[in-house]
């Protein structure tokens, strides 16, 4: 049995890549009773018939895995958020973080558009740093400004995330032209929405590692994230909660309260525990709700 990995999926076939070729693969394996598919991203063991058709027989288990797209063994979420145009959102990185976070997966803060100036994203960076985010700053419109990502996207399988507009695409296209992955600029002058659902594929980057050619995170709906749990989701709260006074500590009316001490002194940015509380009022409501 040969190992590889599928970077597509399309209508029942799995493509798997080993050893610098893809082999189109039907699933035969025990784990079809186990009630698992195969999913983009996943490794694999398949036999290939012959140099270009084969069987995939077993599906290695998954470090992660994610469902809007589907696609396994994310290493890590790159989220992109452009300084201008739209405006650097921290309540809205805050929310993608919280996501990610529950995912499981590590996150990277790509802040794009640079070229028109960083005044907006500037005073919140260093506190994403010192929660242990790493920060890289792009533009796509300036030569080379988008070669930092390579090193960090090598040998990795990432996937892009981000309101639609901040460049994501425009990324993916410096990084490697030959994508060619439409923008806003030219769905715009063909006046249709370029969010037509399709198959989701990996592609390979210039100095290794894939990314998902579809955006990760497009539901922010705090489905799989509970009250009690969020803090956990702020690194530099998490950090904290054991020494808040109370077992079970809100962290918003307790007294005794280790996080809400760390954000009086300044060491939890002001901005982040709002927008813990913001979320926390979001998901008890929609816990009262159903
Ligand atoms: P996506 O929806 O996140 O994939 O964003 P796109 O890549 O489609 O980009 C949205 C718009 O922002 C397009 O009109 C791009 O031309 C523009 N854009 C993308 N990257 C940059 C950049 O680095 N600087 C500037 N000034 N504009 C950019
Ligand atoms: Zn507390």
């Amino acid at each position: 049995m040969e190992k590889g990995r599928i970077i597509k999926a399309l209508s029942g076939f799995y493509y798997v890549e080993s050893e610098g070729r893809t082999v189109q693969c039907r699933a035969r394996g025990n784990f079809r009773k186990k009630k698992i598919t195969p999913l983009v991203g996943d490794i694999v063991g398949f036999e290939a018939e012959n140099p270009t058709d084969g069987y995939i027989l077993a599906v290695a288990d998954r470090k992660s895995e994610l469902f809007r797209p589907p696609i396994a063994n994310i290493d890590q979420a790159i989220l992109v958020f452009s300084a201008k145009e739209p405006d650097f959102s921290p309540l809205l990185l805050d929310k993608f973080l919280v996501h990610t976070e529950a995912a499981e997966l590590e996150s990277v803060i790509c802040v794009s558009k640079a070229d028109l100036g960083l005044e907006k994203a500037d005073p919140y960076l260093s506190a994403y740093e010192k929660a242990g985010y790493r920060v890289i700053i792009t533009s796509s419109e300036t030569e080379g400004q988008v070669n930092e990502l390579l090193p960090v996207l090598s040998g990795r399988l990432s996937v892009f995330a981000g309101q639609s507009g901040v460049g994501k695409s425009s990324i993916l296209n410096a990084l490697k032209p030959e994508l060619k992955l439409e923008t806003a600029a030219i769905s715009k002058s063909l006046n249709r929405g370029k969010h037509t659902t399709r198959h989701v594929e990996l592609i390979h980057m210039p100095d290794g590692g894939f990314v998902a050619d579809t955006p990760g995170f497009s539901s922010l709906d705090f489905r799989h994230v509970e009250t009690e749990t969020l803090s956990a989701m702020y690194p530099e709260m998490a950090a904290r909660i054991n020494d808040c006074k109370f077992r079970g500590c809100t962290h918003l009316n307790e007294p005794g309260c280790a996080v809400k001490q760390a954000v009086k002194s300044g060491e939890i940015p002001a901005f982040r525990y709002q927008s813990y509380k913001q979320f926390y009022e979001e998901i008890a409501n929609r816990k009262r709700r159903y």
